[in-house]
């Protein structure tokens, strides 16, 4: 894979991986999430409902303490008249037969017991009474005075219209008398106010002297808020309720608060005030004794009502406890609370420990997928190195680690054995390019050889054709001119001319021969000192030089002897002076320089010859030592420089060229120095 892309396997494995985190995670939280929410949900609602239902316990309880209060007020008045019908005092007051006397004592004797009426009843209907009492009103109609008449003493709640009170005394009527108040929830209403009253109404049965009597006396509980205070702190006494709740008690006369300790506001009280419709329904029409929460005024209740009945076996009003909710279901959403944030921070500190515990696991994992993805870019030396854990993950790692070693140890092995190869290919390559060069060398220093033995065959074979020629030619001339004084005759320029020619012929022949066959002339070797050479040489080429003005520069500083033939070397030297003056055939400048000058450690003597003449392009340059190669047509022979070469490199020494068209020419002659040291 190339470099800097990233392998989709690393990404699908890292999708993988992190999947699998999610689902570890899942798996630890799971209970946590899911079902510590649901059983404490559970929990918190039948909780829920168990305290409810306590509470509903509570307030029947305290329902049936306020009904027994009730029933002991009815019994303790019941008590008190009866006492007063058997009382000594009353018996001989009534045996007086003084009504009026009857009446004074009755009047004190009500107030002592608390009652709101107290009156004498006969059998004819004869009424001896505290207020002035309208004889026509037929009193034997409640079943209370009927019954006592009977003979039977009875106690019951009744209700009594505003005449039937006012009959008593007007302020009882302006006390029974109650303004209603709108109510929310209460069932609509044409009626302004209530004006009856409710009365718990005893008669005792009084037998004196013969007649059957009755003594009644009643207590309007209309605004007796002494009788409800009183229920009201027999079932809430002081810290028998959580704090900020407050109990209530009330007697309603048919749907109205008679007596109450509810507040509308700051000390005025719910007198007035209705009950739900509901609650009206449920306990007035049905019956029913009311057990739930109710609203009661302003804010709800827990609350409990039941039927009160009258004389007559009516429903005609009703008792009512109960408490404030609100601090209830405020300590029931504290405990909620509570229990939602105790979850909550449980849950906030085992979730970073449920990461750590998933990335301790997953960490050799990590590792892992990182060490593959940079083995995979090319890095062969990473290792996951997991120690920590002993789990099964940590184990599969530390096997990964061996086998990474194993594949980085061939991995080494293929590169060293690659590198080897490479090695000897090189190697090989190398030696097989030096073989070709030096069979190329060896080729080209043949077919040079071949070339100059073909040559120096031919020359050798063409000098030898042409020498006798020659010979024969100089020998008959030379007779021809001891028989004729040739002095004397016109034909002596002729025969110096053919002199002359057969000369040059011979010369042409020797310089043929001395290139085919230079060992033979090669002749006596004798030391020289170059400079001396140059110095004799000058005066052969000095009137060339002075053909096309060319200034000649000698620079000579070699004092070193060399051990050529002095005729060859002056040969090459000449040569060479001469190709310079005819590359400058417009005039110039001629250097001729000689220096001591060691070649590889071999002391030895420089010598050069330069030019400021036309110079010679590379192909020139290239084929100047061939022999016969010439650029100058007719004149030139070709041969100065092979000649020249083949002399020098015998003698152990060299010569080079370097050129420049436009630019002159230098010829460099190296000779080992002859000097015995
Ligand atoms: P030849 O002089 O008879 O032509 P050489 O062997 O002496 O034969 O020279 C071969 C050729 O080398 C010449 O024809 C000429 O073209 C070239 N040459 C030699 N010396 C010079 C020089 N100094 N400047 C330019 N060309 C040169
Ligand atoms: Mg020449």
């Amino acid at each position: 894979m190339p470099d800097g892309e990233k392998s989709p396997l690393i990404g699908a494995r890292t999708g993988r991986f992190s999947s699998m985190r999610v689902r570890l995670l899942a798996i630890a939280l799971l209970p946590m999430l899911v079902v510590m929410p649901l059983f404490l949900g559970a929990v918190v609602l039948n909780w829920s409902a168990r305290f409810d239902s306590l509470l509903i316990a509570k307030v029947n309880g305290e329902l049936t303490i306020a009904h027994q209060y009730l029933t002991r007020i009815l019994q303790s008045n019941k008590d008190h008249v009866r006492a007063l019908g058997k009382s000594a005092e009353f018996e001989k007051t009534v045996l007086a037969g003084d009504d009026i006397a009857l009446a004074e004592f009755l009047s004190r004797t009500r107030l002592t017991l608390g009652l709101d009426f107290l009156y004498y009843i006969r059998e004819n209907g004869q009424l001896v009474a505290t207020t002035a009492l309208n004889d026509q009103e037929d009193l034997t109609k409640w079943p209370v005075v009927q019954q006592a008449l009977d003979g039977e003493d009875s106690t019951e709640i009744d209700i009594f219209s505003a005449e039937d009170l006012a009959g008593f005394s007007p302020e009882l009527a302006a006390q029974a008398r109650i303004e209603l108040v709108k109510t929310e929830a209460a069932v609509p209403t044409l009626k302004t106010a209530e004006t009856r009253g409710m009365v718990i109404h005893t008669a005792a049965a009084v037998q004196i002297g013969g007649d059957q009597a009755a003594l009644v006396g009643g207590v309007l509980l209309n605004r007796n808020l002494g009788f409800i205070d009183t229920i009201n702190d027999l079932v809430y006494p002081a810290a028998s309720l959580t704090e900020g709740s407050r109990g209530t008690a009330t007697l309603f006369l048919d749907d109205v608060r008679v007596s109450t300790n509810v507040r509308l506001f700051e000390n005025v009280r719910a007198l007035g005030t209705r009950v739900s419709g509901i609650v009206r329904a449920s306990v007035l029409e049905r019956g029913e004794v009311w057990l739930d929460r109710a609203f009661v005024v302003n804010d709800w209740y827990i609350s409990a009502y039941e039927p009160v009945i009258d004389s007559f076996g009516n429903r005609v009003g009703m008792l009512y406890v109960g408490f404030l909710d609100t601090p209830f279901q405020a300590a029931k959403l504290r405990t909620f609370v509570t229990i939602l944030v105790g979850f909550l921070v449980i849950l906030a500190l085992s979730l970073p420990i449920f990461l750590r515990w998933t990335r301790g696991i997953l960490k050799p994992l990590e590792c892992m997928i990182g060490t593959i993805s940079r083995v995979e870019s090319g890095d062969l030396g990473a290792r996951s190195n997991v120690t920590t854990g002993q789990g099964e993950i940590t184990l599969v790692a530390g096997h990964l680690d061996g086998l990474l070693e194993q594949l980085q140890e061939r991995d080494r092995d293929l590169r060293r054995w690659g590198e080897d190869l490479n090695a000897r290919v090189e190697a090989r390559t190398q030696e097989l390019r030096e073989a070709n060069q030096r069979l190329e060398a060896t080729t080209k220093q043949l077919v040079v050889s071949e070339k100059l033995a073909a040559i120096g065959e031919i020359t050798a074979g063409i000098a030898h054709e042409i020498n006798n020629p020659i010979a024969v030619i100089q020998g008959n001339l030379d007779v021809i001119e001891q028989e004729i004084d040739v002095k004397s005759s016109d034909l002596e320029t002729e025969f110096a001319l053919i002199h002359e020619q057969v000369h040059s012929v011979n010369i042409l022949v020797n310089k043929l021969l001395q290139f085919a066959r230079p060992e033979e002339y090669a002749g006596f070797v004798d030391h020289h000192l170059p400079d001396e050479v140059i110095n004799d040489s000058i005066p052969l080429v000095q009137h060339l030089l002075n053909k096309v003005d060319i200034v000649l520069s000698l620079d000579l500083h070699a004092d070193r002897a060399v051990s050529l033939n002095r005729t060859e070397l002056q040969q090459v030297l000449i040569n060479l002076m001469v190709n310079a003056i005819h590359a400058m055939p417009n005039g110039g400048q001629l250097f001729v320089r000689t220096y001591n000058h060691d070649e590889d450690a071999i002391k030895g003597v420089l010598i050069e010859v330069a030019d400021t003449g036309q110079g010679m392009p590379k192909e020139v340059l290239d084929c100047v030592f061939d022999p016969f190669f010439t650029t100058k047509l007719s004149e030139g022979t070709g041969l100065g420089l092979s000649i020249s070469r083949k002399l020098l490199t015998r003698g152990g020494g060299y010569i080079k060229a370097r050129s420049e068209v436009g630019v002159g020419t230098t010829f460099s002659i190296w000779l080992p120095s002859a000097d015995i040291e």
